[in-house]
């Protein structure tokens, strides 16, 4: 099975005509909207309704929005005997702006997801995992163990600045195979200021086994452990909103990995799902669009 450890995150969203200067309030142009996130929730749901047997490790405060983010994890058929709840603590928000034109400014507050402990990420690595994948938005304590304790390791270094200078960088990248980046967390991590002097073939520098850079629209390039980097395209699609489309991406690469797949076809399917996820609006990959990516079934 895949283990995906994480956040957890409600993503509170109002629509502005402009984003607000210092000291300014501004009205929304439209009300709020909830939506379940946080990159774990989001990677762990998109497995899910692929079809992924997945389980989420991950915490929760004692409130609404907890309970609203493990029901939609269980109605992914994400199994959440890992997820747990911290008393007194509130659940992880996203506060997040959209200005017309689509540009997102985005608070955390991460609550509950800073209490994951690296015990409750270790236990929860049962016998049957064969993936663990795991993301920067809970305590590098907790990634690191889980990352030690797992058959294979999937990174999705998101943010990357939780990396830079951390001591536990090194288990956690050790570990990666794949890391799994995007093309600011590649600078990031390889320490440029533009993304185009970094190379996906420098990642293995970083102590990784494999790695894996997103693209956008133009696929992403996987990087074996031979340092041999290949582009998978992914197909030309009418974006709508690209929110989510690297969870839905890093979700499927798991799922396909936990299933036997070498990594460059894991890496095919996961282009396949960032394609859909960016057809559609939100952060969580839609029942409707996994259905037209796994076909008809026999
Ligand atoms: P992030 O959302 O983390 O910044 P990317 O923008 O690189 O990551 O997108 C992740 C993946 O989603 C890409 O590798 C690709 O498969 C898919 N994707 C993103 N944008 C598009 C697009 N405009 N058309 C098709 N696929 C896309």
């Amino acid at each position: 099975t895949l283990l995906v450890v994480g956040s957890a995150n409600a993503d509170l969203v109002v629509r502005v005509a402009r984003h607000p200067g210092p000291g300014e309030t501004v009205l929304g142009a439209a009300d709020l909207v909830v939506h379940p996130g946080g990159k774990g929730a989001n990677q762990a749901v998109a497995a899910g309704r692929l079809g992924a047997r997945v389980g989420f490790c991950g915490k929760v405060g004692d409130d609404a929005h907890g309970e609203r983010l493990a029901a939609v994890l269980r109605d992914a058929g994400v199994d959440t005997a890992a997820l747990s709840v911290a008393e007194g603590v509130p659940t992880g928000v996203a506060l997040v702006t959209v200005a017309e034109g689509g540009e997102n400014t985005i608070v955390v507050a991460p609550g509950a997801n800073a209490r994951l402990t690296a015990r409750e990420a270790a236990e929860a690595v049962g016998p049957r995992v064969r993936v663990v994948s795991a993301q920067c938005e809970v305590p590098l304590a907790a990634v690191r163990a889980a990352a030690l304790a797992a058959p294979r390791f999937v990174l999705n270094a998101s943010p990357a600045e939780a990396l830079a200078g951390a001591e536990e960088a090194a288990d956690v990248l050790g570990r990666a195979d794949p890391l799994v980046v995007n093309e600011h967390e590649m600078a990031v991590l390889l320490g440029r200021g533009e993304a185009g002097e970094a190379r996906p073939e420098d990642l293995l520098r970083l102590g990784v086994r494999s790695a894996v850079v997103t693209l956008g629209a133009a696929g992403a390039v996987v990087v074996g452990p031979d340092g041999v980097a290949v582009l998978v395209p992914a197909p030309a699609v009418e974006a709508v909103d690209t929110t989510g489309a690297g969870d839905a991406f890093t979700g499927a690469l798991a799922w396909r990995l936990a299933e036997g797949d070498a990594l460059p076809d894991a890496v095919g399917w996961a282009v396949r799902a960032g394609a859909a996820a960016v057809q559609e609006p939100g952060a969580h990959l839609s029942s409707t669009a996994c259905g037209k990516l796994l076909g008809p079934r026999s």
